[in-house]
């Protein structure tokens, strides 16, 4: 049987196997893996999407992996199939990634109805985006229906995954309260829903951090990005599972509400020609890198620029016009 065939068919070894292929055949850099990845990917089309994606962020030690531990493991008790990925764009430098360390999930990674893939590691944040989404619609042909996409809030990430994923959801600490500065604007306005963890560390500065975020948010989403969901706080406990219930409860909420209202499909619409775009700039931009013309004359005018002798825009046309010629 093809690839696709198994990934596509029965639960079982056989399939986690060919996932696996699969995913090592799309993370490669070689052009005739490309080709079949490429390949592969349009057979699988038709059979993906059928999954509800939930974005997950927060600092390191927030405590993700214990809470996407838990409700995986709730997740699965109620008939779910659950695969975990992670976009760590730091993975390249430091060699690991944050689901590279075996210990993390142990209880969820022998599940059978779990599948987690660590970061892929190297290349630029798109690439990293581009392997991670193209995993998830390997995880969603396998019949994968819930796909938790997870990443630690550096750079770019955060928008790279709330821009593939159904629902954004942002991790804080009990005392993010005390210091809304430290949470950047950007990435609270991508937030359908906050949740403080470790909310019994500390119940009153969880309380004091859910009132000050609520405001916040109100702020921040005064413009209408959504009508029909208005982003929540919520406390939880990932280590004694308190709040779970209203956590899942919350996601399904926002799930039928925007279900119903066409909201989701039109996301998952908007996020399609994006990515596409984002593909086709990141294309461009690495063959006029590797232009003879290009590569000739770069080194030389961005030292101008830099140095100040040559306009920035000047420099950019000059560029612009050796490639074409
Ligand atoms: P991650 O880096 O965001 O994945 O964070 P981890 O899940 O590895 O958690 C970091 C530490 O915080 C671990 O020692 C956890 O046991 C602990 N932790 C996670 N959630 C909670 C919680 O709700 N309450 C308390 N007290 N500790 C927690």
């Amino acid at each position: 049987m093809s690839l696709a065939g198994v990934i596509v068919g029965q639960p079982g070894a056989a399939q986690r196997r060919a996932i696996a292929k699969a995913i090592t055949l799309l993370e490669s850099t070689r052009a005739d893996h490309r080709t079949q990845a490429d390949a592969l990917l349009t057979e699988l089309l038709p059979h993906s999407g059928r999954s509800f994606r939930l974005g997950i962020s927060g600092v390191p030690g927030v405590g993700k992996s214990t809470f996407i531990e838990s409700l995986g493991l709730g997740l699965i008790e109620k008939g779910h199939r659950v695969a975990v990925l992670a976009v760590d764009p730091s993975s390249s430098l430091s060699g690991g990634s944050i689901l590279g360390d075996k210990t993390r999930m142990e209880r969820l990674s022998v599940e059978e109805n779990a599948y987690i893939r660590p970061s892929p590691s190297g290349g630029t944040l798109g690439g990293v985006a581009e392997k991670t989404r193209e995993a998830m619609l390997v995880c969603e042909a396998a019949g994968y229906d819930i796909v938790i996409v997870e990443t630690v809030g550096v750079g770019q990430s955060e928008t790279a995954v709330a821009g593939m994923t159904d629902m954004f959801v942002l991790m804080q600490l009990p005392n993010a309260g005390d210091d809304l500065q430290a949470i950047k604007k950007g990435v609270m306005e991508l937030a359908d829903l906050v949740v403080i963890n470790k909310a019994d560390l500390d119940p009153d500065a969880a309380t004091r951090a859910q009132a000050q975020i609520t405001s916040a948010l109100r702020i921040f989403t005064q413009h209408g990005r959504v009508r029909d969901w208005k982003p929540q706080v919520l406390q939880l406990s990932a280590l004694t599972a308190k709040g779970l219930d209203s956590f899942w409860q919350a996601v399904s909420a926002y799930r039928e509400a925007r279900a119903a209202s066409g909201a989701l499909a039109e996301r998952r619409r908007h996020q399609a020609i994006a990515w596409m775009w984002e593909r086709i700039e990141a294309g461009l931009k690495n063959d006029f890198r590797e232009h003879p013309a290009v590569r000739e004359l770069l080194p030389r005018l961005a030292q101008e620029v830099d140095d100040g002798r040559l306009p920035a825009s000047t420099a950019a046309r000059q560029l612009l016009d050796a490639r074409r010629n």
